[in-house]
């Protein structure tokens, strides 16, 4: 089989690429492993979307299509340090509808997998696990297990950051493990969250209440692997108490709505997002701390530049050019690298042990709380 593109992952950021170019005329190929499955009842892995990437995947066609029941608007979100530090951020005030939207990792990944699977220039090739890549003059060659051949001019890493892909075409990437896990769940609450999100920076990780719809919430809570191994062999009571604790009971009693997961946490760091006829987005591309809940809003803006560089291209330039990818990974530089130092910094700021450090940081979140426009530049920051 003959593509122009083959993208090789269909997580939220294959699937976005291949849905935000369906109005160009390029043929694509995306090679994906499993298709999505829905979860019963509501997915552990939630996101919080940036409202730059809500409107990406308004335009792309797929936000309007999100059940809306299933979603929830920040309208308020509240920092705490370990030692009284705190700053407030509310959308009201930076003059905007909501600082982000909660929403299921599920819930888009399939919307945009049945957007992908009507799409004429598409051909989903799943399961499809690929086995050997080549790279000549003029195409690539990807093999996938059951012996299919597809060649494309361009190949696209969206597998992940364990990437078959980058791999087999020799990217060589560093890999920082933080030696913690993300523990994820989702909660009841017995009172109500009002729309507002919470992260508490705590001497045994940082912990993120999100807003669910009604009386939900999810929580992150990024925290030393032998901690996050102690939550999860706790009872489902003990587990709901320990995490109504940490959240000094804000809400009330918890109970359990999903079990909790586990997931390990590392940054990762790639030399370059293109090389001749490949390009790496997603977290094939990076790996960030989830403290700033921005791993996967990356990825959808990543999915949005390639594509905005691949549409704006002229019919005489081959899409697999290295010189006209490279317009891509300039214009994303900038916000990956700026994002991992930001969320690596700050979470090895609050790892540090000790009453000077502990004083330090929190007068910094008291300090940045009083300057109204330093609080407005972060929030513009981070909804893109
Ligand atoms: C605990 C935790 C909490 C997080 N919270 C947030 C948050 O609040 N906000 C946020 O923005 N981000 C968050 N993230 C990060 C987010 O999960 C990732 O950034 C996001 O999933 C990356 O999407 P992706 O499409 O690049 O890759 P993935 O989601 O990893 O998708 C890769 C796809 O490729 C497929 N695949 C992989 N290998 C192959 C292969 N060899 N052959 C075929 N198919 C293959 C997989 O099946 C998958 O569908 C969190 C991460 C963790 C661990």
């Amino acid at each position: 089989m003959d593509f122009d593109v083959v993208i090789v992952g269909g997580g939220l950021a294959g699937l976005s690429l291949a849905v935000a170019l369906k109005r160009s005329r390029l043929s694509i190929g995306l090679v994906e492993a499993r298709a999505p499955v829905q979860p019963e009842g509501w997915d552990a892995r939630i996101y919080a979307v940036s409202p730059a990437n809500a409107r990406f995947l308004d335009e792309i066609g797929a936000w309007g299509h999100l059940d809306a029941a299933r979603m929830s608007p920040v309208h308020t979100m509240e920092v705490y340090g370990d030692a009284g530090g705190r700053l407030d951020f509310s959308a009201y005030d930076a003059g905007v509808g909501e600082l982000a939207w909660i929403v299921e990792s599920s819930l888009m990944q399939r919307e945009l997998w049945e957007t992908a699977k009507r799409q004429g220039n598409v051909t989903l090739l799943c399961p499809g696990v690929p086995r050997r890549l080549t790279f000549a003059e003029d195409a690539a060659t990807l093999t996938l297990a059951d012996g299919r051949e597809l060649t494309s001019r361009l190949i696209v890493a969206a597998d992940g950051a364990d990437s078959w892909t980058r791999e087999a075409a020799g990217i060589e990437v560093t890999f920082k493990p933080y030696e913690q896990h993300g523990v994820v769940a989702n909660f009841a609450t017995a009172r109500p969250h009002r729309e507002v999100a919470c992260q508490w920076f705590r001497h045994d990780g940082v912990l993120a209440y999100l807003p669910l719809p009604g009386n939900l919430i999810s929580i992150v809570w990024s925290t030393p692997a032998d901690h996050a191994a102690e939550l999860l062999a706790l009872s489902p009571e003990a587990f709901c108490d320990r995490v109504a604790d940490a959240g000094g009971r804000r809400l009330g009693a918890l109970s359990p709505v999903t079990p909790p997961a586990g997931f390990p946490l590392r940054l990762m760091r790639a030399p370059c997002a293109v090389a001749p006829r490949l390009a790496l987005i997603g977290d094939a591309a990076h790996a960030i701390h989830p403290l700033s809940g921005h791993g996967i809003n990356l990825g959808f803006q990543d999915a949005r530049a390639l594509a905005e560089v691949l549409l704006e291209r002229p019919d005489h330039v081959d899409c697999g050019d290295v010189a006209w990818l490279r317009r891509y990974e300039r214009a994303r530089r900038e916000e990956v690298v700026a994002l991992q130092s930001v969320t690596d910094g700050l979470q090895r700021l609050f790892a540090l042990p000790g009453q000077p450090f502990s004083s330090l940081r929190n007068l910094g979140l008291n300090f940045t709380h009083r300057l109204p426009v330093v609080k407005d530049l972060l929030v513009r920051y981070a909804m893109g």
